[in-house]
């Protein structure tokens, strides 16, 4: 029987043994894979113009048809609104399905007078190609459609059965993603998901990551009085609502960050060995961190290190407070109401939900049973084990590309609707960068290293050949 070690190892001797092939396909090729992208992005997705999206979407419709690909759009929510393009190409149900998420919408270009070409024109010049969309996220999806490209044309096989996910909501937080893929379960069940956006870490050193934190934010608002009143009459015989918040605020953390909710840490789990061998790959200068915030030295409970804090744990942060007069001079008033925000980046097995339970729980047992709780922006977490199959292979297919060890992030401390793959549907995925570090993602003169969009299609093409080689139980992480 083979170890997920051996299998691996076949593989990636199999990409070294094809690597050649691709790279003279690429000489032959690439310029006109330049070109195409320069025409996708052209076209002015912007994520609130949903006549441009459709026109993008229906563009990359024809792209993947002529790839043999068959393509749903539908609206994401309801029978109007911004699509969705998910595009299907299955050889063989005996081999694993890859599915690949990827959006085509862009950020507004304002202030466009910093741009050096139009946003929408876009302009290939000393090894970059500038324009909105170039990097973030069109350049990076483009990728998968040229190394099917390839792959087809050299005959290389056999490539793993291929579900397509374009959304075009991604730059607005997907809102009504994770309930369109609920309702479309049976076309989009695969054993794995790949996605390529973000860019690489400082140093131009690429990066996967499988994970991220979720959150939870409330803004809580504290009434001690029907209106605000003179703080020398009134003084003494009413309540002041910023006087009372700032109790219930002391009370939620200690000093070094420690949440004193009770229940809050119950479903958090700890790193695994693997984990933890990827954090101490991952580079980190503390002293250069403290002196770069100013910071009198290092932040958090002892004994945890930098990135266990980042990724493992959860935190509790008053974003903004809000009460009585903040303007110039003194007004000496008691304020009736205080309002505080509330972030709070939850870890793996956490919930929103449950996390506002405790909340308010906590809140009640601290004399503020009738706070008025707003609900914020909510993203759950999600994580898949860096020692998967299916990441380890996504890890090694973008080493050889890029030739560098990547960087492997377990979690990411900031959120995002990657939960929807890794938790609702509950799939191994790998998130890898493509783009370079200083790409210049929503900020003007946005620009996509071409030589990191050729690699980004080696990389796609060894994980869609990779994937197959891997089979199916092991994309699936059963065989473990
Ligand atoms: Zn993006």
């Amino acid at each position: 029987m083979t170890t997920d070690h051996d299998a691996l190892a076949g593989i990636e001797a199999a990409w070294a043994a094809e690597r050649a092939g691709y790279e003279r396909d690429l000489d032959t090729h690439f310029a006109r894979y330049v070109a195409e992208l320069e025409e996708l992005c052209a076209l002015p997705s912007l994520s609130s113009d949903e006549s441009a999206l459709w026109a993008c979407g229906e563009f990359l419709e024809r792209k993947l048809a002529a790839l043999g690909f068959q393509t749903h759009l539908p609206a994401v929510e309801g029978a109007s609104g911004p699509p969705v393009l998910i595009a299907r190409r299955h050889y063989d149900p005996a081999l694993p399905t890859l599915l690949i998420y990827g959006h085509f919408d862009v950020q507004p270009v304002d202030p466009v007078e910093l741009w050096t070409d139009a946003p929408f024109t876009p302009t290939a010049r000393d090894g970059y190609l500038y324009g909105r969309g170039t990097a973030d996220d069109k350049g990076q999806f483009f990728a998968h459609l040229k190394a099917v490209e390839m792959l087809d044309r050299l005959g290389v096989g056999p490539l793993a059965n291929l579900t397509l996910v374009l959304d075009s909501q991604e730059e607005v937080g997907s809102p009504h993603l994770a309930a369109f893929v609920e309702r479309h379960r049976d076309l989009l069940a695969a054993d794995c998901v790949f996605y390529a956006d973000g860019e690489a870490f400082a140093g131009n050193r690429v990066m996967v990551q499988h994970g991220n934190r979720g959150d939870c934010f409330l803004i809580v608002r504290h009434r001690a009085a029907s209106r605000d009143t003179h703080s020398g009459i009134f003084g003494g015989v009413v309540p002041n609502a910023a006087n009372e918040l700032a109790l219930l605020l002391a009370s939620l953390v200690d000093r070094d960050g420690t949440i004193l909710i009770e229940g809050f840490y119950d479903d958090v789990v700890p790193p695994t060995a693997a984990d933890r061998e990827a954090m101490a790959r991952l580079p980190h200068d503390q002293a250069d961190f403290e002196a770069g915030l100013g910071l009198a030295g290092p932040f958090g409970p002892p004994g945890l290190d930098h990135w266990e804090k980042v990724m493992f744990r959860p935190t509790l942060n008053v974003s903004g407070i809000t009460a009585g007069y903040q303007g110039p001079g003194t007004k000496t008033v008691i304020p009736c109401e205080a309002t505080a925000r509330i972030d709070m980046r939850l870890v793996k097995n956490q919930t929103p939900d449950d996390i506002e339970r405790k909340f308010k729980a906590h809140a009640a047992t601290q004399g503020f049973p009738d706070l008025e709780i707003e609900r914020g922006m909510r993203y759950l977490p999600a994580r898949t084990a860096v020692d998967h199959p299916f990441c380890r292979l996504a890890q090694r297919a973008l080493g050889l590309a890029f030739d560098q060890e990547p960087v492997i992030t377990p979690v990411i401390g900031g959120s995002n609707p990657n939960h929807i793959w890794m938790e609702q549907l509950g799939l191994p995925m790998a998130e890898v960068a493509y783009a370079q570090h200083d790409c210049r993602m929503h900020a003007p003169d946005e620009r996509y290293d071409l030589d990191h969009f050729r690699r980004g299609i080696l990389t796609s093409a060894f994980v869609i050949t990779g994937t197959a080689r891997l089979g199916r139980l092991a994309a699936a992480g059963e065989a473990r």
